[in-house]
């Protein structure tokens, strides 16, 4: 009889990590993405994916991770942090642009991985046309509206260096989450 063979350990995934606010890297504007096919890319796509599920977010931008590329992952789904968020297959948007915004705006609460521990009220366009190219290469058109008009903003906003923050307007400030849980009776883990 051989020797027991040592148990391997669990292959490790490889994570990213997310940078926070005051991290220079999440101020530059990313750069266009040209080879969508690259492997590489794809693989990384899958990681942003995951980092986004692992770390509750309903969106997750590259240049959050270090990667000062023109990619963002809508992500939706209800979890603690979101518990009114609809529920959708995770979408990578690359290479965005906005084409037209409404002139009519919504205030609602926002929240940001790389902003953690607070959360405020931000205004952005009610409605949103939007180009981007998905990641079979494929060029969309589309509209969104409501939750996924402002994170479709949240996130863009990534790419043009913006975090929201820079974006509070009316005397609205970043509250701690306890706040956040005081106000709307929601308890959010982050
Ligand atoms: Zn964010």
């Amino acid at each position: 009889m051989s020797d027991p063979i040592p148990a391997s350990p669990a292959p490790e995934r490889p994570s990213l990590s997310l940078l926070e606010r005051g991290d220079e890297r999440l101020t530059l504007k990313a750069g266009k993405i040209l080879d969508i096919a690259d492997p590489e890319f794809q693989a990384f796509i899958d990681m942003l994916i995951q980092a986004g599920n692992d770390n509750l977010g309903v969106g997750i931008a590259a240049p959050q991770v270090g990667k000062s590329l023109r990619l963002f992952i809508m992500a939706p789904k209800p979890n603690p942090r979101y518990p009114d968020a609809p529920e959708g297959e995770p979408l990578a948007v690359i290479n965005p642009v906005i084409l037209a915004a409404s002139g009519e705006k919504e205030i609602g609460w926002e929240g940001c991985l790389s902003v953690p521990g607070y959360r405020a009220q931000v205004a952005r366009h009610s409605v949103v046309d939007v180009a981007f190219t998905d990641r079979s290469g494929r060029h969309l058109t589309g509209r969104f509206e409501g939750f996924m008009a402002r994170l479709f903003q949240h996130e863009f906003d990534h790419l043009e260096g913006i975090l929201y923050p820079e974006r509070l307007e009316q005397g609205n400030t970043l509250i701690t989450l306890a706040e956040y849980t005081a106000i709307t009776g929601i308890e959010v883990p982050r």
